[in-house]
């Protein structure tokens, strides 16, 4: 059960996701989720960091699609305006939305690397569609009050992360890749 909730890489930013490192995991595809990963709670604009890591990882040659619980257009107008396509209105840790994803991306879930910053829709879902998961720190700590009740069981998995050796960042190598040890 506790496999389900871990995620194989944990960041304080996606800006620390490494393109070669993900490539020599055979992964070409990614997933990602929007409230709180790519842009912080409420607000409709990405920063330059993101919006450049992004376009960094597009021009690494990764396929890209956003995926959001948030049923809001703010999501939509978001991936238009950075040109990846988007489902919104998804049922995050339900697998449907990730099949979905996969499809559109081309991807099987081995080649797929599913990004947020919920333990309990992003990683959880991500690791039963199978796919490769990062847990990255939200952006704000601005959220919607169902997220903060989830942040309370979330808690205790991080804790049990951390009592392992775990934490964000903590195994990056010098050449800035991560183990999965
Ligand atoms: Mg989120």
């Amino acid at each position: 059960m506790w496999q389900l909730l871990h995620p194989h890489l944990w960041v304080s930013s996606v800006g620390r996701i490494d393109a070669s490192d993900l490539r020599r995991r055979g992964i070409r595809g990614l997933i990602l989720d929007v409230d709180n990963t790519l842009v912080p709670w409420g607000e409709t604009e990405m920063a330059p960091a993101t919006r450049s890591w992004l376009e960094g990882m597009r021009a690494a040659g990764f396929r890209i699609c956003l995926v959001s619980n948030n049923r809001r257009r703010r999501a939509e107008s978001l991936a238009e305006a950075v040109g990846f396509p988007v489902i919104s209105g998804a049922v995050k840790p339900l697998r449907q939305a990730f099949v979905r994803a996969m499809r559109l991306l081309g991807t099987r879930p081995q080649e797929t690397a599913v990004v947020g910053d919920q333990i309990f829709t992003d990683i959880l879902g991500g690791n039963l569609a199978g796919a490769y998961t990062v847990l990255v720190s939200p952006l704000s700590r601005r959220e919607f009050f169902t997220t903060r009740l989830n942040r309370q069981a979330e808690k205790l998995v991080l804790w049990h992360l951390r009592r392992r050796g775990r934490g964000p960042d903590v195994n990056l190598t010098t050449e800035g890749t991560v183990d999965d040890a």
